[in-house]
């Protein structure tokens, strides 16, 4: 959008300050807001940000990372594409930005730039994805220091489309208003668990979106005395929440799903078994970026349907990659891969892009899935002999297992680059070391309301 239509859309609407929105390496949406009065000035030249934000972790502790110490600025210069105003603070807008140096150049560290490199080198082969992030959450109560589930009704329960009614109707409405539409809405399994998912979209836009649609949520429950939890093991006895990943590969023009293919066993085309391959290929590694928080091993467990092992299948929930079964008269665009080792904790700019990153070596190496890894039973129900045999693996059971494995995996290593890699590292095992210290009390007040 250009900027003259951004000054006109905040007039019309009222607007009193814009929020330059970032999401960092702990996965924390954090920004600074500037009142319309100077916005001109800020949509070119942006806000100043200390560089040592890159190395905060999501407990507000500043990590030792070379170069991100107490001196160093860069600017946070918003995107006037993601202009919108904000339904549930309504003299607020929001914009996602990208962290640029002082000479105007992306910065090395910034996450959405690192997605739109991995975009354009996707581009670069005449390829470009399409993904929808499908997350779940928790509606809560709080009394005293703990969240408690604000219903106990079932799995898709008619009940429970009641007693969340009045808030999921305002969510699918300020969705709706900032461009994310609808697609479909159930009260999950879990007590106070819901699942409400909008449209795929190229890449950029999809991340951008999942920032969005997780201040959205938190927003709209709040405004109703509820919390919403992205957390991915919220409460240990129930379901966890899940952010699946929906990715589908693209002429440039994106008018051709090139993952179709009507002859193909289940209509995947062998672009979209090399793409799978590629995950696979990375999965261990590309966990650490993908279910990249202490609690988030705490959902990936067996028979969680949120997948444990590394294998895929056609509609198989318990694999990592389900190969989605396309839409009666959709076929073409509707098919697609869902990786389901994803969570609502992840950085969306730092998951896709590697996600991509991984899925194009599939690509370049021409890799095959395989028959020994295509499952079409639950994984855990196989004999730990059979599992082994077939190069099906537990996928890693903690964060510093997951961190070990990227840590690694040279092909991710390279992609995110310096000094992202080594901000995102040390962010990312100093939670480790934070919480695996401390008890499930911890746990639960720092994952619960963060993400
Ligand atoms: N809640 C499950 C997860 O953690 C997903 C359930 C489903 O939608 O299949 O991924
Ligand atoms: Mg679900």
């Amino acid at each position: 959008m250009e900027r003259a239509e951004v000054i006109s859309r905040l007039r019309q609407a009222d607007v009193q300050m814009v929020r330059f929105l970032y999401c960092d390496n702990g996965g924390v949406i954090r920004g600074k807001a500037a009142h319309v009065d100077g916005l001109e000035g800020r949509l070119n030249a942006g806000i100043g940000l200390t560089v040592a934000m890159q190395a905060m972790n999501s407990l507000d502790r500043l990590q030792s990372v070379d170069g991100m110490g107490p001196v160093g600025e860069v600017r946070l210069v918003p995107d006037g594409e993601t202009f919108v105003v904000l339904p549930y603070a309504p003299r607020s807008a929001a914009m996602l930005a990208d962290m640029l140096t002082l000479d105007g150049q992306p910065w090395d560290a910034c996450p959405r730039s690192f997605l739109k490199r991995m975009i354009t080198r996707m581009l670069g082969h005449g390829l470009q994805i399409k993904a929808a992030f499908e997350p779940e959450w928790s509606l809560a109560v709080r009394v005293e220091d703990r969240y408690l589930p604000f219903d106990e009704t079932l799995c898709f329960s008619s009940i429970g489309m009641q007693t969340a009614a009045t808030v999921i109707d305002e969510i699918v409405e300020a969705l709706g208003k900032q461009g994310m539409p609808v697609e479909q809405y159930y009260p999950e399994l879990g007590h106070g668990q819901q699942e409400l998912s909008i449209r795929y979209t190229p890449a950029l836009r999809a991340a951008d979106n999942q920032i969005l649609y997780r201040e959205t949520v938190r927003g709209v429950a709040y405004k109703h005395g509820f919390f919403a939890s992205f957390a991915p093991k919220p409460w240990p006895e129930q379901a966890g929440n899940g952010c699946h990943m929906h990715l589908s590969v693209w002429d440039p023009s994106g008018e051709e799903n090139l993952f179709f293919d009507r002859s193909a066993p289940y209509q995947l085309s062998r672009l979209g078994r090399q793409f799978a391959a590629g995950l696979l290929e990375h999965l261990p590694g590309l966990l650490a970026l993908t279910c990249p928080s202490y609690n988030s091993y705490h959902r990936l467990q067996p028979g969680s349907w949120s997948s444990a092992y590394t294998c895929y299948g056609p509609d198989n929930r318990e694999a990592a990659v389900r190969i989605v079964s396309p839409y009666w008269g959709q076929e073409m665009p509707s098919i697609n891969l869902e990786l389901k080792a994803a969570d609502n904790t992840a950085n969306p700019y730092l998951a896709l892009g590697a996600v991509i990153a991984a899925g194009l070596d599939g690509i370049i190496r021409g890799l095959e899935p395989g028959e020994e890894r295509l499952v079409l039973q639950d994984p855990a129900t196989l004999s730990d002999e059979e599992r082994e045999s077939r190069g099906i693996r537990r996928l890693p059971d903690s964060l510093a297992v997951a961190i070990a494995a990227l840590e690694a995996d040279q092909l991710l290593l390279d992609a995110l680059g310096e000094p992202l890699i080594r901000s995102y590292l040390a962010v990312r095992r100093s939670e480790w070391d934070a919480y695996s210290t401390q008890g499930p009390a911890f746990e639960h007040k720092h994952h619960f309301w963060k993400y």
